[in-house]
């Protein structure tokens, strides 16, 4: 069943409902029937959500085993995944009981609903941990088929293969050469594994070498098996960087999952509230049309409380940008004027982005206001942020999901770029080079509906979204037939702003 249901239309407790109707034991004679229920989701901050709720208490969490420390004395500041246990070769733990990994998986593996990332619960397909169950529910399951593409691509390069630096990886030009770089890793990797366990115990590089085998063997064994040399229609691409690192992505991702999820259960209830197209979706995800339900959830919120303004600017590609830009920061300028008291947030879509549009705001004397983030501290930094008081303003980039600002905590927001995929990535290419357009701005749209509702948690909560990018009111105008009801009315809506003027000052991108 696919259930498209709009934030605070109570879907984590529709989520509730539907695992518990999964059979139970006692309910079935056949001890092979499935019962209870998985659930799951690719975001990490919904599993919190899911958490902090008190009225999700009988959901039985369990975590990646590095998101729990050892409880041996002079080892808690050591992850479940670097212990002892994990280390040393026939270790029996005497405090295994009381770990608070292994007491989680275990009231997991027992509990009547079993609740973890998407993420672990791929890992533990090929383990024998987690029997089947009656009834798997994937929340925010619009992030499955990015999951499936990650899953599904190998990337070789000297942070995921361990001897990176021993191998001369040649020029690659075709997938067959990158299939015979994988063959020959597979048996390098064999003899690292074969010395790595005559050792007792394991330094702790020689566990995380380990580990990084293990899962470099999974992605390689994937390829090697499914390659066919002779296909008509190759179901592969391959990229090489300039640092010889190969990225081999699969065409058709969705294949992974049927080992992944869809074998892990007898009845799925996938929720989101983007899932747009039920027969494209279901394609997607490897799933026969005919087998799915599609409920749609009206939105509770009034549509006045979330308003969309055009503050278009111009296009912002590639050629475009250079004009396009600080027009953008100039109009970003006036929006923080309009709104001197509250705090906003600016989706940029790049690091280059928020660079040179925090650089124009700042020349326009707005600068005080200005907080950004960096790759290596997004989350303290939007932490930072989100606790502050007074009307700081966020440039962001690539947080246009899973966030959660309720009230003040931003009232306002401007999307800078329409969120196309990179079409220089050659999967993307190849599948527009076969013609699929309505994909490519079904997965925009996707994406700038998932931004548009950061900011409007509540039905009493307010927040307005200002449309800077032209090319978002184009994928606004080709996708509009794929828009849910509650979003099409918002678009249809979208009015002009009434900016204040500031005074007049250069804002120069360098
Ligand atoms: S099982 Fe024992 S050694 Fe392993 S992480 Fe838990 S407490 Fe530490």
């Amino acid at each position: 069943m696919l259930i498209q249901a709009p934030t605070g239309s109570g879907k984590s407790l529709l989520a509730r409902a539907i695992a518990g109707c999964a059979n139970t034991r006692e309910e079935t004679d056949d001890s092979d029937t499935p019962v209870d229920a998985f659930y799951t989701t690719p975001q990490v901050s919904q599993l919190d959500d899911v958490e902090e709720d008190d009225l999700l208490e009988d959901f039985n969490i369990v975590r990646g085993k590095n998101n729990y420390n050892c409880i041996l004395p002079g080892h808690t500041d050591v992850p479940v995944g670097e212990a002892k246990c994990v280390r040393e070769s026939g270790y029996d733990c005497a405090s295994k009981q009381n770990c608070p990994y292994y007491v989680d998986r275990a009231a997991a593996v027992d509990g009547r609903i079993a609740a973890m990332t998407l993420a672990y619960f791929m890992q533990t397909a090929s383990s024998e941990l987690f029997d089947e169950r009656d009834v798997v529910v994937i929340d925010e399951a619009h992030g499955l088929v990015k999951w499936a593409e990650m899953y599904g691509t190998i990337s070789l390069s000297p942070r995921t293969v361990p001897m990176w630096d021993d191998l001369s990886v040649p020029d690659i030009d075709t997938v067959q050469e990158a299939v015979n770089v994988c063959s020959s890793l597979h048996s390098r990797t064999t003899r690292r594994l074969n010395a790595l366990s005559d050792k007792h115990e394991l330094t702790g590089a020689e566990t995380a070498e380990r580990e990084q085998i293990y899962r470099l063997r999974g992605n390689i064994s994937w390829l090697i098996d499914d390659y066919e040399p002779n296909a008509d229609e190759q179901e592969w691409v391959v990229d090489q960087a300039d640092n010889g690192a190969i990225t081999i992505k699969p065409l058709n991702p969705q294949r992974y999952l049927k080992h992944t999820i869809w074998d892990r259960g007898e009845k799925f209830a996938l929720l989101s509230a983007t899932i747009l197209n039920k027969d494209a979706f279901c394609r997607q995800m490897g799933i026969d049309p005919a087998d799915a339900a599609f409920v749609q959830v009206p939105h509770t919120f009034p549509v006045e409380n979330r308003p969309l303004y055009d503050v278009t600017c111009g296009e912002m590609t590639k050629e475009a940008k250079p004009e396009t830009l600080p027009e953008i920061g100039r109009t970003i300028a006036q929006v923080m004027k309009r709104h001197r008291n509250s705090k906003g947030i600016i989706h940029c879509h790049s690091y280059e982005i928020q660079r040179k549009l925090v650089k124009c705001v700042n020349d326009l004397g707005f600068g005080e206001r200005v907080r950004k983030h960096t790759s290596d501290n997004r989350d303290q930094a939007f932490t930072d942020w989100k606790q502050s008081t007074g009307t700081d303003v966020f440039f962001s980039v690539k947080m246009e999901e899973a966030l959660d600002l309720e009230g003040d905590l931003a009232r306002w927001q401007v999307l800078c770029k329409a969120p196309y995929l990179n079409a220089g990535d050659s999967r993307v290419n190849a599948r527009l080079e076969d013609g699929q357009w309505n994909w490519y701005f079904r997965r925009a749209l996707q994406t700038l509906i998932q931004a548009c509702g950061r900011i409007i948690r509540t039905p009493d909560d307010e927040g307005a979204t200002y449309i800077a990018d032209s090319s978002i009111l184009d994928v606004f105008e080709k996708s509009k037939h794929e828009m849910p009801p509650w979003f099409e009315e918002q678009v249809d809506r979208c009015s002009e702003a009434d900016l204040p003027e500031i005074e007049a000052g250069a804002a120069s991108l360098d």
